[in-house]
């Protein structure tokens, strides 16, 4: 089987340098070592997205020369998998997940996790998410057949509930929310399951989720791919950049200021990445300088 990378954006905006940090990382890591790169749009959150922006961000990976394997099936657009086209396969994840015992459904609202921080029941984990403590879990696991766990499904997701993942060290994370939507864990895992996703390099905001993959693959049956952190792009004020702390999106209307950005990209990993990893990508980053920039002009 062919080794991949892949490089997954949320298009809740354009790519910034902290996104094109992470994508030249990860294109390098797949191109210098023969792997395919493939390039998957995560639109799970419909509220947080902003209209446009997966387009634009196709312009600009392809303005930086960062060209990506084209993933051919039905529901694949410009050669990339579309999350929000992934319903079923996630439903049918869940649903495996529901008779293996592996998920719950949880009916604890926002205010209520809250309130168990504020007597002392659970705290925050680094990323600022509450620590579930645990009310909806079910003392023993419950293992059904397939065609139950889908008529358990239905019922009480009528019932708006959310389901949590249970894992075995109690970190008991969402894969899907009350309101319909699947969370990133199960989508993210699935797909890369579903791609053949060797090879990850990502953020190191990302750092927290590897264990909650690993186990969600484990439950799955799906092989664990190699996983790499980038540490992510600070400003100033010692934050992430990013849409909130207002990072300028990436331009790609002038040859110069794309060459520009790249060189950028390349100097943080130079000074972020370990040598051995440096010395195996250099080539292939020195043939990506050297190619001619199409800029491209604005729409309106
Ligand atoms: N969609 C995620 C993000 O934009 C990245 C997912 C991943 O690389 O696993 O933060
Ligand atoms: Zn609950």
């Amino acid at each position: 089987m062919q080794a991949k990378g892949r490089f997954a954006p949320s298009p809740t905006g354009p790519l910034h340098l902290g996104s094109l940090v992470t994508a030249l990382a990860s294109w390098l890591d797949a191109r210098a070592n023969g792997r395919q790169w493939l390039v998957r749009v995560e639109d799970l959150d419909p509220p947080r997205e902003e209209p446009g922006a997966a387009d634009l961000i196709l312009q600009q990976l392809s303005a930086h020369g960062l060209h990506w394997d084209a993933w051919e099936d039905r529901e694949s657009r410009m050669g990339v998998l579309f999350q929000s086209s992934r319903h079923d396969a996630y439903l049918a994840a869940l649903e495996t997940l529901i008779a293996a015992g592996r998920v719950y459904p949880c009916t604890c609202s926002r205010k209520r996790l809250q309130y168990a921080v504020g007597s002392g029941k659970t705290t925050h984990n680094p990323d600022g998410e509450i620590i579930y403590p645990g009310y909806c879990r079910p003392q023993q696991p419950e293992r059904m057949t397939q065609p139950r766990a889908e008529v358990f499904f239905r019922q009480e997701d009528r019932e708006g509930c959310s389901w949590r993942f249970r894992n075995d060290n109690g970190d008991d994370f969402l894969l899907r929310r009350a309101d319909g939507f699947w969370a990133y864990h199960l989508a993210v895992v699935v797909d890369d399951g579903f791609q053949g996703i060797t090879h990850i390099l990502r953020g190191d905001d990302l750092l927290h989720a590897a264990p909650r993959h690993q186990a969600l693959r484990e439950a799955l049956g799906l092989p664990q791919p190699y996983v790499q952190h980038v540490p992510v792009v600070k400003n100033d004020q010692g934050e992430k950049l990013s849409k909130q702390t207002k990072a300028p999106p990436l331009r790609i209307d002038s040859a110069e200021v794309i060459q520009l950005q790249l060189d950028f990209a390349w100097s943080y990993l130079e000074f972020h990445m370990p040598p051995s990893w440096l010395a195996r990508v250099e080539g292939c980053w020195a043939r990506l300088r050297q190619q001619p920039i199409k800029p491209v002009a604005p729409t309106c």
